[in-house]
């Protein structure tokens, strides 16, 4: 049996037990958030002895040999002694809220205002924490891209009895703090091939991050194909559709198409009629786990390298 010891206090993992949970059924103070490996917010550093490989894996090669590991997949083969990582490896910054617009019965457009220079990709997500309040947090995809102005915008789909999204959808006042952490992911547009097609799947607010690389692939004029497929149970989900309807307008190369699982036309399968052949296609899969697991298995199948496969499952706590 192995001890993981924090800030000087040893504690027994019990077989099998993440790191995570062990520090958090003994009391510790560890942020987390999705206790999935996705959102890194669990990120610990190993002091003393070594973290499985399996939990250092998604990180940078230079985080993992600074003896960085999500510890929420970190099941320890040995004892650990491990620290909170220093602040200048994840990325922060306070920042207020500068408006919220509904876009769709359920989801809210935020723009967060940020106060210190936070640079990020549109696409990529950050991890929100409630401002000097219970230090909850939760991941939300960046929908646009920087603005002068320091702006970030959000997209959030607001779940009846969540903690975070009906606060932040409900509750956050105009002009209220929080704070940012990250930013992480690797969906965002890829500059310096213009003519890559481009396939994009979403769900939900899965379309976040896909409308952000949509409106930063054509800021930088990609001239290849871009195609968008977005999915919603019900059609009042499918927010965004006159702005998406416009651009593909006025750019030939973006085509848009909105698809409803209650008129049988999901996201994926009309992605995968449309282009049965992947190869070359850089394919860009977000929003809920099991579609995002499917559609990267498909993707691959039908002849998409792994490597330019990016996915965002929204991972969530309870499912
Ligand atoms: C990388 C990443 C990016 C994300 N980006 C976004 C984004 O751009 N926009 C966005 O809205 N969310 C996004 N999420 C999901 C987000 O982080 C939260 O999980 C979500 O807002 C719910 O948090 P909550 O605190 O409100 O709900 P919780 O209090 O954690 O959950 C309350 C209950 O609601 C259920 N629940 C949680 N999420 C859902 C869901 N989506 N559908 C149905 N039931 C649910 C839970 O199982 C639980 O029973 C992202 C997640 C990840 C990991």
């Amino acid at each position: 049996m192995s001890t993981v010891t924090f800030e000087g206090r040893s504690h027994r993992a019990e077989p099998g037990e993440a790191v995570l949970t062990t520090l958090l059924r003994e009391g510790e103070a560890v942020p987390h958030s999705c206790r999935s490996g996705v959102c890194r917010s669990c990120l610990l550093q190993a002091i003393q002895g070594a973290p499985p490989a399996s939990s250092q894996k998604p990180l940078k090669d230079t985080l993992q040999a600074q003896g960085y590991f999500l510890s929420c997949i970190a099941t320890p083969e040995s004892n650990l002694t491990v620290a909170l990582p220093n602040t200048d490896v994840i990325g922060h910054t306070t920042a207020r809220l500068l408006s919220r617009e509904q876009l769709a019965p359920e989801i809210f457009k935020l723009t967060l205002q940020a106060e210190e220079s936070f640079p990020f990709y549109a696409g990529q997500f950050i991890t929100v924490r409630r401002w000097q309040s219970d230090g909850l947090r939760r991941s939300y995809s960046i929908a646009a891209p920087p603005t002068d102005e320091g702006t970030i915008e959000l997209h959030v789909r607001c779940i009846p009895g969540g903690q975070m999204s009906t606060w932040l959808c409900e509750e956050l006042e105009v002009g209220a703090r929080l704070d940012l952490f990250g930013p992480e992911g690797d969906s965002f547009y890829l500059q310096g091939d213009p003519t890559r097609p481009l396939l994009l799947i979403g769900t939900g607010t899965g379309l976040a991050p896909l409308a952000g690389i949509i409106r930063d692939a054509l800021n930088q004029n990609h001239t290849g194909p871009l195609q968008l497929f977005h999915g919603s149970r019900h059609t009042d989900g499918l927010y965004l559709q006159a702005e998406l309807g416009a651009l593909a307008a006025t750019h030939p190369n973006l085509t848009y198409t909105p698809c409803t699982s209650t008129t049988g036309l999901r996201a994926d399968a009309a992605a995968f009629a449309a282009i049965p052949d992947t190869s070359g296609w850089r394919v860009y899969l977000c929003g809920n786990p099991e579609m995002v697991k499917s559609a990267q298995r498909k993707a691959f199948l039908r002849g998409a390298s792994l490597s330019d496969i990016y996915t965002d499952p929204f991972v969530c706590l309870g499912k």
